[in-house]
Formats: structure tokens, sequence, C-alpha cells
């Protein structure tokens, strides 16, 4: 298997000091590979930076502008919300992060790649067409599946979403197209508040976003009866010719920033399901974007975990375990009954 690792010093340069989505998230993640006995299998690669043609996929001309306006605007930072900061350097940041997913697909499509992770920051899902929110300038993912439709000439593209957080602006990009299937499984009334279960896409994309709001707690169990219940199902319908992972790890049971119980062996398993998704539908191609993820050592074990999956290990290293909150199963019959139904499986 060859797996690619997408990496520039440039990510590091977005970003307010003190904010959970910093820097050292990335430092930590580079270290630990460097340091790693899978270091040598995998292929470092360098991002190319978006164009402005390539953001307009996704996002309006004058978004684009004012994101580039505020951030040269010369001051060393400043609040786009009570979430969004950027830098100086944000936007070129936000460029190459874009360009980083992009990098991934012209990989894969390429056959150079089987898989490429593209460890970027500023991360993308909550961005939509006009706005920044949750820490997100560019929406990276929306803008690299909209250019591998385009250049690849795809018509289907999966974009499977494991972050804790509903990745709204991705469903906004896709909600009328019937070319990318958004599969998003997220803690229920956590930010921002979107991700309902009826919430399926409009036009030519009804049936074409899934979302799997799941209740606080819910830990390795649950979110693999999901995977195995309802995704599964609706990708023997879908048939992908491309998969890509908005890959979150805010679910964790150590991550500050949300009450989920999933534990690093629970992510392995649901990237290990992706995988075999894609090597069913399309040889294998998978591209990862990475999104959430607020403890910088757990976010580092679990993106190595993930690369073990990819490359093939029959065991992954997960330190701290599993959480010792988790008690028993919890009951989400009645969740998975409702979208079975309204998404006829
Ligand atoms: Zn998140």
């Amino acid at each position: 298997m060859t797996v690619g690792v997408v990496y520039d010093p440039i990510y590091l340069e977005h970003g307010v000091r003190g904010h959970v989505e910093n820097a050292t998230r990335l430092t930590e993640v580079m270290s630990m590979l460097n340091g790693s006995n899978i270091r040598e299998k995998l292929a470092f690669l360098s991002p190319y930076k978006a164009s402005i043609d390539d953001i307009a996929r996704v996002h309006t001309m004058e978004y684009i502008r004012y994101i580039e306006t505020v951030s040269s605007a010369g001051m060393a930072s400043r609040w786009l919300d009570a979430d969004t900061a950027v830098s100086s350097s944000s936007y070129q940041a936000a460029l190459y992060a874009a360009g980083g997913v992009m990098t991934g697909v012209d990989c894969v499509m390429k056959d150079e790649m089987d898989s490429v992770f593209a460890l970027v920051r500023p991360p993308g899902h909550h961005a939509t067409s006009n706005c920044a929110m949750g820490f997100c300038l560019f929406n990276n993912i929306a803008i690299a599946a909209r250019y591998a439709l385009e250049k690849y000439r795809l018509e289907r593209i999966l974009i499977a979403d494991f972050d804790v957080h509903h990745g709204n602006g991705t469903q906004e990009a896709f909600y009328n197209d019937s070319h990318v299937l958004y599969w998003s499984i997220h803690q229920h009334h956590l930010y921002p508040g979107t991700g309902k279960i009826d919430e399926c896409g409009e036009g030519a994309g009804k049936g074409h976003i899934v979302n799997i709001p799941l209740p606080p707690g819910c830990g390795d169990s649950e979110y693999i009866r999901i995977f195995d219940e309802i995704l599964m199902p609706v990708m023997q319908r879908f048939e992908p010719q491309l998969v890509m992972i908005s890959a979150g790890y805010d679910a964790h049971w150590a991550d500050p920033i949300s009450t989920m119980q999933v534990s690093i062996t629970g992510f392995a398993r649901m990237v290990s399901r992706l995988k075999q998704i894609a090597q069913q539908y399309c040889g294998g191609r998978t591209i990862l974007a990475l999104e959430g993820g607020y403890n910088p050592q757990i976010l580092a074990l679990s993106v190595k975990a993930t690369l073990e999956v990819l490359l093939g290990s029959e065991e992954i290293e997960d330190p701290p375990g599993f959480s010792p909150m988790k008690v028993g199963e919890k009951d989400i019959r009645d969740i998975l009954d409702s979208i079975k139904k309204l998404h006829c499986l």
C-alpha cells in the first residue's frame, strides 16, 4: 500500500496564541510521525497553493477577497467571530490547506498513491460559501471534491465525516448535488447545531446527505454499529469512485471539547471500514483531510493509527486505551430506525 502525507510548515503560521485550534496540534503529529517506525513507509508530499479559481468552486469571490483582506490587514490577529481568528499568514495557509487536499486528489487519481492524508490547518468543514465558522476559513475537502469532479470527470464521490461536529459547510456545498454523498456522524446539539436526520438534501441531491446525530456518551460500539448498519448499505447503492474523509478526532474520550467516548482503536476501526469501501468500489482511492482533534497527544496517536490502518498494519497502538467513563452501550435504536426509514435502507 502506498500512503502519502501532505504537510508544509506554512500550516503552522495560521492562528492565534492560546486558541484550542493551534499549531501545536500539527507539530505534535509531525514529531510523533518522525519518531515512529512507520515514517520510512510514508511518502511526504508538499502541497501546492490553490488558485483563486480553485477556491471559487465553493466560495464567493467577495468572501475570498474578505479573507485575503482581513488576513493581510497588518494586524497580528483578528477575530472573525467568537471562534475563528486569522493571523497575517492565514490567507496563505488556507490556500495551501485547500491545495494540500487537492494535491492528494491528484496523487490518488494518477495512481501515484493508494491513499493520502492531508495534514492541513486551518481545518475546513464548517466554512460555508460566504462565511468563516468554527475555526475554518476555506472548505478544503469541498474544494478538493469539486476539483476532483471537474478535473477527473468523476460522478460519485463519498465524503465521510467522523469529526464530532457536523460539517455544515460541506453539507451546504453539496445539498443540491447528486455527485457527492455527504455522510456525517456527529454529536447532537453540539456546535454548529445543524446535521439533523431530516436534513437529507434537495432536488438532485435529495437522499445524498446522510446525517447521523448521536447523543453524548457514544463510543466505539455505537459508531461501528452506525458504520455497519447505515454507511455500508448506503455505499452499496452509491458505489463511490473516490472516498474522501473529513478526519476529525475530537470524538475521542480525552478531547476537551466534546463528550463522546471514542477510543483511538475506534477511529482505526472506522478508517478500516472506509478503506474497505474504497477497496471495494474505487481501487482503494482514499483522501483524508484533517479537521478537528484538540488534545494534541491524542490527535498525534490517532493520526498515526489512521496511517497504520492505511498501510495495512494488523495492529495499531492505543496507549490511552478505552474510556474509563464508558459504561454499557447507548440505546440508539430509534435513531437508526429513523435514518433507515428516511433513506429506505
Ligand atoms: Zn470538530
